[in-house]
């Protein structure tokens, strides 16, 4: 048969150069996979600076028009109604990460993100 011969014949790949070639894969995989995580946390890192200089924004105005700082004690009642949402910011950002919670300080009159390397 014709299409036996072609298997017995010179030309086509031995299981050495097929396992080379699934090696050499395995191996660009192994790379891309950790610097595709890599670029993915970094672009949360920048939207949850984003979302807490926002939220740094609205603080801000509130004040600026108030002439006081919101009197709560929890990121919940800070973006409650009627305290920032919706005069001073439309919707309350949440941290991109699933990780992430953000924490409103009275004191400092600021939000944090519980993820370390969140915060600007
Ligand atoms: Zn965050």
């Amino acid at each position: 048969m014709n299409s036996v011969r072609k298997f017995k014949g010179e030309k086509g790949f031995t299981l050495v150069e097929l396992m080379v070639v699934i090696l050499i894969i395995g191996i660009l995989v192994g790379i891309a996979i950790p610097v595709y995580n890599q670029a993915q946390a970094k672009a949360k890192a920048n939207a949850c600076k984003a979302n807490l200089r926002t939220l740094d924004g609205a603080i801000q105005t509130y004040n600026a028009t108030t002439g006081d700082y919101p009197d709560v004690e929890t990121y919940t009642d800070l973006v409650a109604n009627d305290m920032l949402v919706p005069d001073y910011i439309k919707i309350a950002p949440k941290c991109p990460d699933s990780a992430g919670i953000y924490t409103y300080t009275n004191a400092t009159h600021s939000v944090t993100c519980s993820v370390s390397g969140h915060n600007y």
